[in-house]
């Protein structure tokens, strides 16, 4: 039985002034700022580039490249493919079904399982772990969820493991595989008073860790990165837990490598546009380039230019994550 029998005339227009465009449209795909309105990746045709406009002032979308355009109504049918009439009761009573993306497989480059030689040294290292402050409770969260720690001087003699017992007194960061797999740690340097030591350790690729095919938080970033085609990426582990709890979750952290093609292949079979959120040095800039270079044949890619000197990390601590998600342009 439905909801909306429909027996009397209803007032089209009063169901399109209460149920915007845009945060229909965003139910199902997700959306860009650009200039006064929205761009997505249109549904309708395979897009690569983001080519459905939004307008909210007009309250229709147009895409540039096939064509479809309408209004709030029209867009619901064409992409759930129902009636006018079951298209208004789907936004009245916003029940709205997104398309289920097939999950295209990963290049089989690497093993699906932990390759680390000491297994049962690694778990208890982990278990070992402290509660790390990130410094900003919106952000606690997040690293609690990525399983960021610090290790204890105190436990260095449990383990006979030498890149294990380097990380000792340092943030932990685990680093997995896409099937979630634990396939090393990231250590960082506590604080920076001493620049002697270096800031960051990882396991060693003795124990079976490949930095060079390591996305950091790619299997908590796969189903959202899927779901919208789009992947964003971070040069560091802390810009990428920044933008995670600032609700862009589709994002990745580059582990201190240049892109390598072990890490393009991975997002190119999953994504269709990446944006690159680069820190705004002239390091971050560059790299962006070559990035984009590396990329232009394969997957569409954007950069975004964060303000000289600042990181997504920074710019979290200072704005919070409706600041950090603006700065972004994501809706
Ligand atoms: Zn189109």
């Amino acid at each position: 039985m439905s909801r909306y029998p429909f027996t009397t005339t209803i007032d089209v227009e009063a169901l399109k002034r209460a149920h915007r465009i845009e945060t229909v449209v965003s139910k199902y795909l997700p959306l860009m700022r650009k200039g006064s309105g929205h761009v997505a990746l249109c549904p309708f045709h395979p897009d690569k580039h983001p080519s459905l406009r939004i307008s909210p002032n007009l309250q229709i979308y147009h895409c540039f490249a096939c064509g479809a355009k309408g209004d709030v109504i029209n867009f619901v049918q064409e992409i759930e493919h129902c009636t006018f009439v079951e298209a208004v009761q789907k936004i009245a009573g916003g029940q709205f079904t997104a398309p289920a993306v097939p999950e295209p497989p990963l290049p089989d480059r690497r093993p699906l399982v932990c390759k680390l030689r000491t297994e049962q040294e690694n778990a208890q290292f982990l278990a070992s772990l402290l509660p790390y402050d990130p410094g900003d409770t919106a952000l606690e969260a997040v690293y609690r969820a990525f399983g960021v720690g610090i290790s204890p001087m105190c436990a260095y003699d449990r383990y006979k493991t030498p890149s294990l017992q380097r990380m000792m007194n340092r943030v932990i960061f685990p680093l997995h595989n896409a099937e979630g797999g634990l396939t090393g740690f990231a250590a960082r340097r506590i604080g920076d008073q001493n620049p002697a030591i270096p800031k960051y350790l990882n396991t060693a690729l003795s124990d079976g860790f490949d930095k060079s095919a390591t996305l950091y938080g790619l299997h908590h970033a796969l189903p959202e990165i899927r779901r919208t085609q789009t992947a964003y990426i971070v040069e560091g582990y802390k810009d990428a837990l920044a933008l995670h709890a600032a609700g862009i979750t589709n994002c990745v952290a580059l582990c201190g490598t240049a892109f390598t093609p072990q890490q393009v292949d991975i997002l190119c079979s999953q994504a269709r546009q990446l944006y690159l959120v680069l820190d705004g040095d002239v390091a971050g800039l560059s790299a962006a380039v070559r990035i984009q270079m590396a990329l232009r044949d394969r997957i569409t890619c954007h950069k975004i230019r964060l303000d000289k000197g600042l990181d997504p990390d920074e710019l979290f601590r200072r704005v919070g994550a409706v600041g950090l998600r603006a700065y972004i342009g994501v809706f």
